[in-house]
């Protein structure tokens, strides 16, 4: 899922200033200003019994009209117990809705709907791996939480009404009786719809009929792959239909089916094609669309954003970004979903970042910009964990910055840490794992393969990075005693407690004076003001840090600090030294001052004097330069400073 505000969109490409990259930025930022004015609480409680029950199939019959807010219908349910104990089955559904009845082989059976829970008593319980099953009929006005789980709208001058659902995370026991929990998935389902004529009804799966008898229509899609309640949808409005399709080398066509609103079908039917270029990346990345055999689809509604319903996402419009971030959400989110909303990132964290892998490799001049917006935006603010520690506030389990820039760039990191060929392999792993694929996941799932794949434990890396708060902010000193040695000593501090410490390896670019001459250093830091020694080849006269944004990190400063002798000139001793140091030099040299400076450049001591004992009590450990000033210029001399 994604959210954001078309009309501030559309307002910000006509100012025409601002560059594509900085409208997504922008928009995003608004979204998310917007989204903090409404408080999105949940009711929902889990069914402690919802592992007793395996859904295999649910066959919903609906009746709707998109010009009115309401529901009837009647959902058909079979499962099979997985515990020999079972006396109840429970299905949630909102109180607002009414239950007409339950039955169960065609007899009306007893049943109660208290606290949005349907709860069914099963006398005769069948067989483990039994199949047995109940129909409930039901009527109501759905309520409205979450991002709108069930709503009706206009679109067009006309003001043709359009209904659509999004039941994501909380919202589908608003709309239809149904098992909410992340921990079963419905094998298959149909889903039958029958409306006013004038409309047609998406969903998931493929059509296999389409009717009208007496002005109204009967639409049945077949779905025959697993599926989490929330991806289960419905939009109807008078849409108009056509296709983009994608061949594979197998000779296999899949279908791109776009439902769009009559008067946007001259825009979308420009813009909606790239969606077979993308899938086609994402199948050579990943594998092939996991829905293949049926189709992928757009179904426009009037929501500000877009949400994967599987093998049919609900569009608010048709962008590069959007139509990527969807259809990425059917390897990771759909077929692959996350088995809590804490590890919400599993979905969106992966759709942002397939995102950004299709800008990398299809649209690379927006690359750069992709990552130094991401990255800017998330240091913004110095705190916050990309797990989530109360999925009751919907607005904390989608937040932007945290849930999908950081999530993203969690990955990216991975991906630099580990290698491309490890990163990509851990995550095709992770894909395939049979015990996630068509499944549910968990960030532990994912951190065993992206282990297994680099052959590293990462425990440190998600202590840090996933559970931890925050970021290091670099300071990095240089200084060159020749051409062949250049040493260069890196600090960091951290943006929040939680973590004291990145362990992580930085990037740092060195240029000649001119830079006509480049070296990329990968300086592995595992302490704090950590020296490297170097031989660039080269005299070293710039020095960036992490030039091409693989870190979420900050730069402090950058700095040439002054050279150090090895002539002998002076010596300060004991090296190391704990609270006291001595000075001396050659009666012949004239002193005119002395200074110590910590590998950040920061000054401790400025003094004159000549020799002596110098008090540096005060001094925490770790490395130090002390600088003379001679009367014919400055030479400086590292020592280390070892509290007990
Ligand atoms: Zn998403």
């Amino acid at each position: 899922m994604i959210r954001y505000i078309i009309i501030l969109f559309l307002l910000l490409i006509f100012t025409g200033k601002a560059s594509c990259q900085d409208i997504y930025f922008d928009l995003e930022k608004l979204a998310i200003q917007e989204s903090r004015q409404k408080v999105l609480l949940s009711n929902y409680t889990e069914n402690a019994s919802s592992g007793e029950t395996d859904f295999i199939y649910q066959r919903m019959e609906w009746q709707i009209d998109p010009a009115v807010r309401y529901i009837s219908g009647k959902v058909t349910s079979c499962y099979k117990p997985l515990s020999e104990v079972l006396d109840t089955v429970y299905l949630d559904l909102h109180q607002d809705l009414h239950v007409d009845s339950v039955t169960r082989n065609s007899q009306k059976i007893q049943y109660k709907h208290l606290h949005n829970k349907i709860s069914i008593p099963i006398t005769d319980i069948p067989g483990l791996e039994q199949v047995d099953s109940f129909s409930v009929y039901y009527h109501g006005v759905p309520p409205g939480s979450g991002f709108g789980s069930f709503e009706t709208n206009v679109h067009g001058s006309l003001q043709t009404p359009v209904l659509w659902t999004l039941s994501e995370p909380y919202g589908a026991m608003e709309w239809w009786p149904c098992k909410q929990s992340l921990n079963d998935k419905i094998d298959s389902i149909d889903v039958i719809v029958t409306t006013p004529q004038q409309y047609r009804t998406a969903s998931n799966g493929i059509l296999v009929n389409d009717e009208i008898n007496d002005n109204l229509r009967t639409v049945h899609w077949k779905h025959r792959h697993p599926i989490a309640a929330y991806l289960v949808a419905i939009a109807a409005t008078d849409y108009v239909v056509y296709s983009d399709t994608l061949a594979l080398d197998d000779e296999r066509v899949i279908d791109i089916l776009n439902y769009v609103y009559p008067e946007n079908l001259e825009i979308a039917s420009t813009q909606t094609p790239v969606t077979a270029e993308v899938m086609q990346f994402y199948n050579q990345l990943v594998d092939v669309y996991p829905f293949a055999d049926e189709k992928y689809g757009h179904a426009q509604f009037g929501w500000g954003g877009g949400m994967e319903h599987q093998t049919m996402s609900f569009m608010g419009g048709f962008t590069f970004g959007l139509i990527a971030h969807e259809l990425a959400h059917q390897w990771f989110g759909d077929y692959i979903t996350t088995s809590s909303w804490q590890d919400i990132w599993l979905n969106e964290g992966f759709a942002t970042y397939l995102n950004a892998l299709a800008i990398e490799n299809l649209k690379p001049n927006d690359w750069p910009g992709w990552k130094k917006s991401t990255v800017e935006n998330i240091v913004k603010v110095t705190d916050g964990a990309v797990f989530v520690t109360d999925t009751s506030d919907v607005n904390r389990v989608f937040d932007y910055r945290l849930t999908y820039q950081k999530a993203a760039y969690i990955l990216h990191m991975l991906r630099w840490v580990l290698g491309d060929e490890n990163f990509f392999n851990g995550l095709r792993n992770y894909y395939h794992d049979p015990e996630i694929a068509n499944d549910f996941a968990t960030t532990a799932q994912l951190q065993k393969h992206m282990e297994e794949a680099g052959d590293t434990s990462l425990q440190e890396f998600f202590n840090d990075w996933y559970y931890g708060e925050g970021y290091p902010v670099y300071a990095l000193n240089y200084w060159q005693p020749s051409e062949n040695e250049l040493r260069i000593s890196l600090s960091q501090s951290t943006t929040h407690p939680s973590v004291g410490f990145f362990e992580m390896p930085v990037p740092v670019r060195l240029y000649n004076s001119d830079r006509t001459q480049t070296l990329d250093l990968r300086l592995n830091q595992v302490q704090n003001n950590q020296t490297f020694t170097v031989n660039p080849g080269f005299q070293v006269s710039f020095v960036e840090l992490d030039p091409d944004y693989w870190l979420l990190s900050k730069t402090d400063h950058i700095v040439n600090v002054p050279e150090i002798s090895d002539d002998n000139t002076f010596s300060v001793y004991p090296n190391p030294a704990s609270t006291k140091l001595y000075f001396s030099c050659s009666a012949n040299r004239n002193v005119k001052a002395m200074a110590i400076f910590d590998v950040t450049g920061k000054m401790f001591l400025h003094l004159e004097q000549k020799k002596g004992e110098i008090d540096i009590s005060y001094l925490p450990s770790g490395t130090y330069l002390f600088r003379v000033e001679f009367e014919d210029g400055l030479v400086s001399q590292k020592f280390i400073v070892q509290k007990d």
